[in-house]
């Protein structure tokens, strides 16, 4: 870990343009947080029913700011007007940076930073908001692989003060700088981390799902263990987690992990979170994971 990621920023352009590839939990997330804080950014995905639904969550989101006297709502007005839904590349030789939040896949990760990165100025910089899969492989088909490196935001994005910025084999100090420059203009804490499986939160938490998943093979009750973490202190327990991440995310990382380290993330046979994928169970997004939601 650098520790002091403030340095690499100081001499940082800052982003005035953004784009957010995916307007799932995680895009969605990140088009709320820069147009909140002042950057305009186009929030594009290949489904018109996910831009809706990144829309009015970016709506409620600025609602609440209004309803808590956070915000009035001639501004909340103005930072909405911040995010420009698209199905097209059209505007994007106009961005500076653009964060990837697509589904958890190399092989799709790969064919769209390759075909965005046709659409960019030769000098605009792209990120990928990846849990778990290495930079320097997603960097592989790229032309201009020192413009790319990781932006790992944490959900809810709106919240979580954290991102880990992660730089690849061939990313450039230019581009380190700008992610965490428009992480701090976004009011987040960037760290600036080394290029792993995981990086560093993620190879801290899915060991720790992994020991929850071996738990309930041995016949643990999920309700029960979600309890008792909540009163050891952790704002909420494995299950509940895993259905706010997103079953289908946690279980293509986890391959990820598995893959990276098979000595501790490999296990034998399916556990819970391979079970509710193939039960298409996933969590909070599509209303049923571990718990069902209304
Ligand atoms: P999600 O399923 O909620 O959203 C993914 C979105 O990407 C969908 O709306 C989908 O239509 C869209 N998409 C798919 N292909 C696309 C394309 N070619 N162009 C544009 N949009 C496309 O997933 P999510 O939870 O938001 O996760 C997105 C990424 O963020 C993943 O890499 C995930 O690992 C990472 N991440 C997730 C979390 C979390 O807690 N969910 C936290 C940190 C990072």
């Amino acid at each position: 870990i650098k520790k002091s990621a403030g340095k690499y920023a100081k001499n940082a352009t800052p982003v005035k343009q953004a784009a957010v590839l995916g307007a799932g939990i995680m895009g969605g997330g990140v088009a709320y947080q820069s147009a909140s804080k002042g950057t305009p950014i186009i929030m594009k995905d290949i489904r018109p029913e996910a831009l809706e639904l990144g829309l009015s969550e970016a709506n409620k989101l600025f609602n609440g700011q209004i309803e808590r006297g956070r915000l009035t709502a001639a501004k909340a007005l103005k930072a909405m007007n911040g995010i420009t839904p698209a199905l097209s590349y059209g505007e994007f030789a106009h961005v500076d940076l653009v964060v990837e939040a697509v589904v958890e896949n190399v092989n799709v990760k790969k064919s769209v930073l390759a075909e965005t990165e046709k659409y960019l100025a030769d000098d605009a910089i792209l990120a990928s908001n990846t849990s778990t899969i290495s930079i320097t492989e997603l960097a592989k088909d790229l032309k201009r692989p020192e413009n790319f490196c990781g932006m790992h935001f944490f959900n809810p994005v709106h919240r979580m003060p954290l991102v880990e910025v992660i730089r690849g084999e061939k990313s450039s100090d230019e581009a380190i700088a700008k992610t965490v420059a428009y992480a701090q203009a976004m009011g987040k804490t960037p760290i600036v981390v080394n290029d792993c499986p995981g990086f560093l939160v993620n190879r801290v938490l899915f060991p720790y799902f992994a020991g929850f998943s071996l738990m309930m093979k041995e016949g643990a009750d999920f309700q029960l263990v979600d309890k008792t973490m909540e009163r050891f202190g952790w704002p909420m327990g494995p299950a509940y987690l895993l259905d706010v991440v997103g079953v289908d995310t946690a279980f293509h990382a986890d391959q990820v992990m598995a893959e990276g380290f098979p000595d501790r993330m490999k296990h034998e046979g399916i556990n819970a979170v391979d079970c509710l994928f193939k039960l298409e169970r996933f969590g909070q997004k599509n209303g049923k994971g571990f718990y069902a939601y209304e």
